[in-house]
């Protein structure tokens, strides 16, 4: 398949997804299960090739986006625990140069984080102009893990007198508004949420525990997070409704097949660098008289 065809496919497909506008966003509507054209026994296969094209043709894009030096594209990733971001992150850029990628994964902040305003540690982190950064968890986490546990909050050293009601709604505007900033400074910004069921999450981390090779991925933490599911995905939901842009949106992408997660993913990555002018600087007349110049000279040698 030709990269253009490739492009083509993918837009179709991350369309889908996409939410560009959160107003009417509701979680029931997306089903984790859904493999949307794909039927689960005969194109698991499938996918695979599908995921190698899409591999590819992301590797081309990103050699001009890195050439190019212009835009910068930062993707984010947010999801319950053992919903697929690792290894979505790993088989979708498998084929990239590393040289043009960060991966930043954001645990429980550090008392040097807590010092600080909550987006200082993710600014430190944004990628080049030319690059691809990647967030394994964000920012988001101070809508997410932070509501649901209030004790976070109460560690972040706040002033009380700015901690109130509209707590939420504020951190809402304040991202919004960061995403906005970002995105008028060439960072193009897209987000994702593994959207996993709870019933799959419980036989993922059952296979955590029963694989010796899986225990290290397991810690009993996680498995009492799912007392907080309802709470979760309440957090989820209105995170998606009150930051879906257009210049921001997110993808949310059905996780209980981890490969059709990475396909979405993949073709979301690649309408989004489709989306860019992408092209290699054209060299100027000088430029192009200093190479031919270099040519004779090493023909001659
Ligand atoms: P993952 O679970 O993403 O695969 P991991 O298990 O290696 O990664 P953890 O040690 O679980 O990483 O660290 C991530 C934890 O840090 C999560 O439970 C997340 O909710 C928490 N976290 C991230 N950001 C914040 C924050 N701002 N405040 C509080 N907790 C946070
Ligand atoms: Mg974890």
């Amino acid at each position: 398949m030709k990269t253009k065809e490739i492009i083509d496919k993918s837009r179709e497909l991350a369309k889908r997804f996409r939410v560009g506008k959160g107003k009417d966003f509701r979680l029931k509507d997306v089903d984790p299960d859904d493999t949307g054209d794909f039927t689960k026994e005969e194109d698991k296969p499938r996918s695979k090739e599908v995921l190698a094209m899409g591999v590819t043709a992301l590797a081309e894009l990103q050699d001009k986006l890195y050439a190019q030096d212009k835009w910068a594209v930062l993707l984010i990733f947010q999801a319950m625990d053992a919903a697929g971001k690792d290894g979505a992150i790993k088989h979708v850029m498998s084929g990239i140069n590393p040289q043009g990628c960060q991966v930043y994964s954001f645990k429980s902040p550090s008392p040097e984080d807590l010092d600080h305003d909550y987006l200082w540690r993710c600014m430190k982190s944004l990628p080049n102009r030319g690059h691809i950064g990647i967030f394994n968890r964000s920012y988001y986490e101070e809508v997410l893990v932070v509501r649901v546990h209030p004790e976070f909050l109460a560690k972040q050293k706040l002033p009380p007198e700015l901690v109130g009601k509209n707590i939420w709604d504020e951190r809402f505007e304040d991202i919004r508004n960061f995403e906005q900033y970002l995105s008028r400074n060439g960072v193009v910004v897209r987000k994702f949420f593994l959207h996993v069921s709870k019933k799959e999450q419980k036989k993922r981390f059952l296979g955590r525990i029963d694989d010796p090779l899986k225990n290290w991925k397991f810690s009993s933490n996680d498995a009492n997070e799912r007392d907080f599911w309802d709470d979760y995905m309440d957090a989820y939901e209105q995170m998606i409704q009150e930051t879906a842009t257009k210049h921001a949106p997110w993808y949310v992408v059905p996780a209980d097949n981890k490969w059709f997660t990475r396909i979405v993913v993949a073709a979301a990555v690649i309408e989004t660098l489709a989306s860019l002018d992408l092209a290699y600087p054209e060299v100027d007349d000088s430029k192009l008289k200093e190479l031919a110049a270099a040519k004779k000279k090493l023909v001659s040698n």
